[in-house]
């Protein structure tokens, strides 16, 4: 399995790191062949307008729409759910435009710039999942084809679309690893499809 992690800007080293304690080789993706042969992609937290303008400047948003298209599972973490969202609540272009969600930006406000909390994630099983919050968006509507896996305050801070996952949180900075592997479960699944 060969899973990248796009790495124009943020957080992209944590991903590494939380991937290679399960195993799994990783690439950094910054230019369109580093596209090549990758099965899943991780679209990290950051500052999501540097994550777009730089997508723009080096053309990866076309190939990752396609790779999207053809059913390679991609995640994307705190600005990387905003990257993926099909629209951005303050008028931001919108990027990678996939995940049929309305998001929006800095959702928890000044006093709650971050935090941690403990989350209900059914998905994940019955243990709460540590979740740390930074300057983190939330999903204010989801399409029909959307499952929404968390909640925080009544906000809606993680989604599953076929493919594709968003949580507005970072799940790479704390030890618990069961988002990357429900992640990787998709890839997996994908790799063994006889299409692809
Ligand atoms: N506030 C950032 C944005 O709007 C996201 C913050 C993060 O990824 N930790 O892009």
């Amino acid at each position: 399995m060969k899973i990248g992690i796009l790495a124009v800007q943020g957080a992209f080293r944590e991903h590494e790191h939380m991937l290679q304690k399960l195993g799994v080789d990783t690439l950094y993706v910054k230019k369109q062949e580093h596209l090549e042969g990758v099965e899943g992609l991780i679209v990290p937290g950051g500052e999501s307008t540097s994550i777009g303008r730089l997508m723009r400047e080096y053309n990866l948003i076309p190939p990752i729409r396609e790779l999207a298209k053809s059913g390679m599972p991609i995640m994307g973490t705190c600005a990387g759910l905003i990257v993926l969202a099909k629209e951005i609540a303050n008028g931001d272009e919108p990027h990678l435009a996939l995940l049929d969600t309305v998001v929006d930006r800095n959702s928890f406000g000044r006093q709650r710039e971050s935090f941690e909390t403990d989350l209900d994630i059914p998905a994940l099983g019955a243990e709460p999942f540590p979740a740390v919050f930074i300057r983190a968006p939330h999903v204010k509507a989801v399409g029909d084809a959307v499952t929404v896996l968390a909640y925080y305050e009544g906000r809606i801070v993680g989604v599953e679309q076929d493919h594709l996952l968003g949580f507005s949180f970072h799940p790479e900075l704390t030890g618990d690893d069961r988002i990357h592997r429900y992640f990787l479960q998709k890839v997996e699944a994908w790799t063994k499809q006889p299409s692809a």
